[in-house]
């Protein structure tokens, strides 16, 4: 794709999240992540360039070499994968805008001590596994606003933006549809939650439909051709 394509092809896939959002109401504002974590800077800049401004890498090593390498470029990075506790310090070196793989009360108290030594606060989003996925990481639908809670009384470092999920794993609608309903059904029930993170190249128009107002898109944003 060249230049011209390339900016074409974005316009395309910002045309379908308005669609989409428009379905639910024109007041419902869908934000774009673009997520890069199979991306190298020069791509990334190549979208910065068409206006992106906000994206996701799921490795820490990834998260810090790119933002590092892109510095000079007002981007806004997002942590949005499963982070193990030994990385807990580097994520934090790096200060994402938001991390949106908090997947445990645990991993949270983990974070919440380095952040109390740190004297800093993170935003961050619970991620729900929504379908009971085994393969996937998250809290359990039927825990999650318990644990939420949780969260918010003993963790005060951690400022708890909402949650984040990923559609089941399957080629029938009804069944990924059903896992954003969900999530967005646990997001309705939290107090001062104001992001729902769903939706993926594959998925997104279903997600918004079903209430998310934030996309991570990874293929779709950076296509191979
Ligand atoms: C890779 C990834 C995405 C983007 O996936 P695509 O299908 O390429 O859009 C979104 N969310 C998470 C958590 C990911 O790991």
């Amino acid at each position: 794709m060249n230049e011209i394509e390339y900016k074409l092809h974005i316009d395309d896939v910002i045309r379908r999240v308005e669609t989409a959002r428009l379905k639910v109401n024109a007041h419902h504002i869908v934000k774009i992540v673009a997520v890069s974590k199979y991306s190298d800077e020069a791509a990334i800049e190549k979208l910065y360039h068409i206006g992106q401004r906000a994206f996701g890498e799921n490795k820490v090593q990834d998260l810090e070499r790119k933002s590092h390498a892109l510095e000079d470029l007002p981007l806004e990075w997002h942590f949005i994968g499963n982070l193990q506790k030994n990385k807990i310090n580097k994520l934090l070196d790096i200060n994402p805008a938001l991390f949106q793989g908090l997947d445990s009360l645990e991993l949270a108290r983990e974070i919440q001590k380095r952040l109390e030594v740190r004297e800093m606060s993170l935003d961050c989003l619970l991620q729900i596994n929504s379908a009971k996925e085994e393969s996937k990481h998250g809290v359990l639908p039927e825990d999650a606003i318990a644990i939420y809670k949780t969260i918010q009384k003993e963790c005060p470092n951690i400022n708890l933006k909402g949650v984040m999920s990923i559609g089941a794993h399957t080629d029938d609608k009804e069944v990924v549809k059903e896992s954003f309903i969900t999530t967005h059904n646990i997001y309705k029930e939290l107090e001062g939650a104001s992001i729902c993170s769903m939706g993926m190249s594959g998925d997104f128009e279903l997600a918004i439909e079903c209430g998310s107002n934030m996309v991570r898109l990874g293929s779709i944003m950076f296509p191979k051709d």
